[in-house]
C-alpha cells in the first residue's frame, strides 16, 4: 500500500498528478475516436525496455512521485509491460493500467497486471450495449469483452474507472450507459467529451444544447449511482456542479477526488510511445523528447508547460473569467480547433444558455 501526501494547487508547477505513459501504439482495435491512430503492430520508434525503465525512473524522483497510467494502444501488446509496472511500484510510484477490451485482456493477465502491482484498471465504455459500443470500438464483441473485464476486475478486487467518449452518437445514452455499469467493480466514471485530434476528428462534436443536457443528466446520476462521476476535457462540468448547488469536490457530486484546475498541462503530461513529450494526450504539442530530454525539466521548465500552468495566461473568456483557477477550459479543444492551445475553451457556454462564463468585476 502507497501512502502519500494529497495533492495541491501547490504542486502544478513542480510535479504531474497524472504521468500517462503510452507504452505501445499497437492496439488490435480500430476506434473511429482513437487519439493514438492505434494500429496492428508497434509503431517504428518505440522505446526500448531499458529506455522505458529509464523514463520510469526519471519520473519516480517528481518531488511529488505521480501516479502513472500505463496505456496506448493497447498496453498488454507490450512484451515487457509487467515488469515496467513492477518496476514502477517498486520506486513507489502508483500505477493504473488501461488495457484494450479484445482477447487479450484475459483473467491471467489481470491477475498478472495486479501481481505486478496495479492499483486501478481503466476500461472504455462507449454505449450501454453492444450495437453503439462496437461500432464505436471496429471489433465486433468488444462490448461483451468490456463487460467480462469488468467482472475479472470483480473478482481480482481491482477497481476500474470507466471512460465513456460522449460524441453524437450516444450523448443521448448517458443515463442508458450509467444503467450498465453495476459492477461494484466500479468506482468512478469518466465522460470525456471529444476532442477533435487523431481518428476523432471522424465524429462531430455535441452542440451546446446537448452538453447542457448531458451535464445536467451527469449531475442528476452523480447523486444517485455508487460511484463517483467526473469528466474529462470538459473541465467546466466542475462549474456547472457549483452552479447547481452542488460541491464538485464533495462525494455526491465528486468530480474527482483531485484537487481542482487539473488540466491539460497543469498536473498532467503524457509520454509517447516514442518518447515524445506532450502537456496531455489530446494536446499534441511536443514539448521534447525521451531520452535526450528530461520529463521534469520540460514539465517544470518548458514554455507551453509554464503557460499553461498558470491560468492568468489563458485568453479570450477563460483568461477573463473568475472560474479559470478551478476550470480554465479545455486546453486541448482550445488548440484543436484554433491551433492556440491558450484560446478560449470553444465548448463553454454562452450568456444565452445561463452561460458558466463569468467575469471578475
Ligand atoms: S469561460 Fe473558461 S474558465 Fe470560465 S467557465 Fe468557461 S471554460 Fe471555464
Amino acid at each position: 500500500m502507497l501512502h502519500r501526501q494529497p495533492y495541491t494547487a501547490e504542486d502544478f508547477p513542480r510535479s504531474p498528478l497524472m504521468f500517462y505513459y503510452e507504452v505501445t501504439r499497437a492496439c488490435d482495435l480500430v476506434c473511429r475516436h482513437c487519439r493514438a491512430s492505434a494500429q496492428e503492430s508497434s509503431a517504428p520508434g518505440e522505446l526500448s525496455h531499458q529506455e522505458a525503465m529509464a523514463l520510469i525512473t526519471q519520473a519516480a524522483r517528481f518531488e511529488r512521485k505521480p501516479t502513472i497510467c500505463f496505456t496506448g494502444g493497447d498496453p498488454l501488446k507490450r512484451a515487457d509491460l509487467f515488469e515496467l509496472i513492477a518496476h514502477a511500484v517498486s520506486l513507489g510510484i502508483r500505477s493504473a493500467l488501461t488495457p484494450s477490451a479484445t482477447p487479450l485482456a484475459t483473467f491471467d493477465a489481470l491477475r498478472q497486471a495486479k501481481e505486478a502491482g496495479i492499483s486501478a484498471l481503466g476500461l472504455s465504455i462507449d454505449g450501454p450495449g453492444p450495437e453503439v459500443h462496437d461500432s464505436f470500438r471496429g471489433f465486433s464483441g468488444s462490448f461483451d469483452r468490456a463487460m467480462e473485464i469488468l467482472r475479472f476486475a470483480e473478482e481480482l478486487e481491482l477497481p476500474v474507472q470507466v471512460n465513456t467518449s460522449i460524441t453524437r452518437r450516444n450523448h443521448h445514452l448517458v443515463r442508458a450507459i450509467a444503467e450498465r455499469l453495476t459492477s461494484p467493480a466500479v468506482k468512478m466514471w469518466s465522460v470525456f467529451f471529444l476532442v477533435p485530434v487523431g481518428r476523432g476528428t471522424e465524429e462531430t462534436r455535441i452542440s451546446q444544447e446537448e452538453y447542457i443536457d448531458v451535464f445536467r443528466t451527469l449531475y442528476t446520476l452523480s447523486g444517485r449511482v455508487k460511484f463517483a462521476v467526473k469528466t474529462t476535457e470538459a473541465p467546466h462540468y466542475r462549474v456547472f456542479v457549483r452552479s447547481q448547488g452542488g460541491d464538485p469536490m464533495s462525494g455526491r457530486s465528486a468530480v474527482g477526488r483531485a484537487p481542482l484546475g487539473i488540466t491539460d498541462g497543469r498536473g498532467i503530461m503524457f509520454v509517447g510511445h516514442d518518447g515524445e513529450i506532450f502537456p496531455a494526450g489530446f494536446l499534441p504539442i511536443v514539448c521534447g523528447k525521451f531520452p535526450n530530454d528530461s520529463v521534469i525539466d520540460t514539465y517544470q521548465n518548458h514554455p507551453v508547460f509554464r503557460a499553461l500552468h498558470d491560468p492568468n495566461n489563458y485568453r479570450g473568456r477563460c483568461g477573463k473569467c473568475r472560474h479559470r483557477f478551478i476550470c480554465g477550459g479545455s486546453r486541448a479543444r482550445a488548440f484543436a480547433l484554433t491551433g492556440d492551445y491558450l484560446a478560449e475553451e470553444p465548448d463553454c457556454f454562452d450568456e444565452r444558455s445561463g452561460g458558466l462564463f463569468s467575469p471578475e468585476e
